[in-house]
């Protein structure tokens, strides 16, 4: 899984850190490094930038996964450290940010914003492949995610806005649906766009509340 992220405007950064006279930088060594927004010298750019606003540093470290549970021996090793400051600032996804609140009695604010579960398609270019909507559907649309890919997020697609096999949103985006029918069509599986999908139910996803899975 690679969680997408990208860096929050610095003022935005500069309001949650308000009083605060000194900061601890936590990054994480996996899908934030990829993404270029929590590495080493994504780290070493925000150090800058927040003494240059007159805050002290006491200390930074990048955690090899922010949002495994080795996160808290990592943490225990930097104690001193972390004690020594006022708040943590991390530049890793809302799972990492979570995981370093969960062991430790501090205010811990996200310097990333948490955008999607994506795959790199090209060097630095990341594409959303899955919502997480907890009642899968590709079977039916050939591997291809109607609710990500397409604009409308239509289970039951095409619209009929598309153009030349581009979404009508965007001449730079495939439509979703042209991608499912051309990818069934070479499967032999066309029958399965004869299928009506019902209207989805929701429940399944963040929109039933906080879900939990117990093995
Ligand atoms: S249908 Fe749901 S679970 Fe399947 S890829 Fe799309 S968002 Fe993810
Ligand atoms: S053109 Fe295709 S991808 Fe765009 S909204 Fe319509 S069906 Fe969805």
């Amino acid at each position: 899984m690679k969680t997408i992220t990208e860096q929050k405007p610095f003022d935005e950064i500069k309001a949650a850190l308000g009083e605060a006279e000194k900061v601890y930088l936590v990054g994480c060594g996996t899908c934030a490094t990829m993404c270029h927004t929590g590495g080493k010298s994504e780290l070493l750019g925000m150090k800058d930038k927040v003494e240059t606003i007159g805050k002290k540093v006491t200390g930074w470290m990048v955690i090899p996964t922010a949002c495994d549970e080795l996160t808290r021996d990592a943490l225990i090793e930097s104690a001193e450290d972390i004690e020594a400051a006022d708040c943590i600032l991390v530049m890793a996804c809302a799972f990492g940010v979570q995981t370093v609140t969960l062991y430790l009695n501090k205010p811990v604010y996200p310097a990333l914003n948490t955008l999607f579960i994506g795959r790199e398609e090209s060097p630095g270019c990341f594409t959303e492949v899955c919502m997480q909507c907890g009642s899968c559907v590709l079977a039916k649309t050939a591997g291809i995610c109607p609710l990500v890919r397409c604009a409308k997020s239509l289970l039951n697609g095409p619209c009929g806005g598309s153009v030349d096999g581009k979404c009508e949103i965007s001449p730079d985006t495939s439509c979703a649906w042209q991608l499912i029918y051309d990818r069934l069509a070479a499967q032999g599986q066309l029958d399965k766009l004869e299928e009506i999908e019902p209207i989805k139910d929701w429940s399944t996803s963040q929109s039933g509340g906080p879900r939990k899975v117990t093995l």
